[in-house]
């Protein structure tokens, strides 16, 4: 990729993506085979004011064997400096920016129990320090085009073309490439996003149920203090703007804990823990997922389920019209920061407080008492079809067409 490119991205990601503030710290999460990219982000960084950058590398190489060669009680030990630097995320809120380009499949071969049972030996630890922050900082997730991730993608081009090409995609896809201011399409673009969550805020809807030919036939409740978000979120307290995800093209709620009915037919795979979850289904019953089946990684969906006693219920609903740019790329990423925002999708497990009216007045445990979801995990998976419809039912009785033939019908 031309560092004029690179160089503009790392601009996106410091000014739109995390809007680093003057004095603040940085934690940037990269892997290794983006040193180029990490350097300009940290430049730009600095341009913004930031009081000092700190960068963890990240490699699937690494992580395996970790996962690999040590012990579960190891895996699950937290060391103190790692308690420290969870104390230091608390007391100082960094901007944390994350930069994808994981091999979708880095976690093949690794024992799946493993990594689950390590995530939930660490979740009480960390819990209490997530909860603090909870809304408080600027974070954003981004990608990068790693040989593995690119191979994947594109399979049938040398490793050069190939990287080149996911390279390409993800700057057209977060509106970054060589034709567009990318800090003004950003800006047209989040207003473009409120419109829409405007409307369907001004709807007040109690449930939406969706159809389509491939046997989804599902009902999910929603809450009335609960809005519906896009794009740009401001941090809780100091009112700092930023954008989550890049590329994002979702407009997502928090549905109500123990409201969904019914069953979902997976549009797109889902990489979950570094291996690939496809064609799968999942049946809801009183809220919670009860029947799981998979052409691949059907054991793993089961692992994801029942991870912990939240995480068979949904913590997200995200609209996504079929005709979205993403989609209309033609590419299958295999990351869901892409395919997540190429189709409709639900979420199991974490919900997201910041979604209730006015959610700076309640503790974080009175919305979860409200139905908003509280899992270790939060993990996407996409729904969306071609031919999907989706029906809003109103608080007041009436039905309204909120997807026709998987694109918005208003
Ligand atoms: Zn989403």
């Amino acid at each position: 990729m031309k560092k004029s490119a690179l160089r503009k991205y790392a601009k996106l990601i410091a000014k739109v993506g995390g809007n680093v503030q003057k004095d603040q710290y940085v934690e940037l999460n990269i892997g290794v085979e983006q040193e180029l990219l990490a350097n300009y982000i940290v430049e730009e960084c600095y341009k913004l004011g930031a009081k000092q950058v700190n960068v963890r590398w990240d490699s699937d190489l690494v992580t395996k064997t970790q996962y690999k060669k040590q012990s579960f009680k190891s895996l699950s030990t937290m060391l103190p400096h790692r308690i420290a630097m969870q104390q230091f995320l608390v007391d100082q809120n960094p901007v944390m920016i994350y930069v994808e380009s994981s091999d979708p499949d880095a976690l093949k071969g690794v024992n799946q129990a493993k990594i689950a049972k390590t995530r939930q030996a660490l979740y009480p630890i960390l819990k209490p320090f997530r909860d603090q922050r909870e809304n408080k900082y600027q974070w954003t997730i981004v990608g990068a085009a790693s040989p593995a991730w690119a191979k994947k993608v594109f399979p049938d081009l040398p490793k050069g073309k190939a990287v080149e090409a996911l390279w390409n995609a993800i700057l057209k896809t977060s509106r970054c490439d060589e034709n567009q201011d990318p800090i003004k399409a950003w800006e047209e673009h989040n207003k473009e996003l409120a419109k829409r969550t405007a409307y369907l805020n001004s709807l007040n809807l109690e449930s939406l149920h969706y159809t389509s030919k491939n046997g989804t036939d599902f009902k999910v409740g929603l809450l009335p203090n609960v809005n519906w978000l896009a794009g740009g979120e401001e941090t809780l307290g100091s009112n700092i703007y930023f954008n989550p995800n890049i590329p994002s093209e979702e407009c997502f709620t928090s549905p109500e804990k123990g409201k969904a009915e019914g069953i979902v037919y997976s549009t797109k795979p889902l990489s979950y823990q570094g291996e690939l979850i496809e064609n799968f289904s999942i049946r809801f019953e009183n809220g919670k997922a009860v029947e799981v089946h998979a052409e691949k990684g059907e054991e793993l969906l089961r692992h994801m389920i029942n991870m912990d006693e939240n995480s068979g219920y949904l913590g997200e609903v995200a609209l996504v019209p079929f005709d979205s740019p993403i989609n209309n790329t033609g590419i299958l990423f295999f990351n869901t920061l892409y395919d997540e925002n190429a189709a409709c999708h639900l979420a199991l497990g974490r919900g997201f407080t910041n979604c209730v009216k006015d959610y700076d007045k309640y503790s974080e445990e009175e919305m979860h008492k409200m139905g908003i979801n509280d899992s270790l995990i939060h993990v996407d998976f996409m729904i969306g079809s071609k031919d999907l419809n989706i029906v809003g039912h109103t608080r007041d009785g009436k039905d309204v067409l909120i997807f026709k033939d998987g694109n918005w019908a208003f």
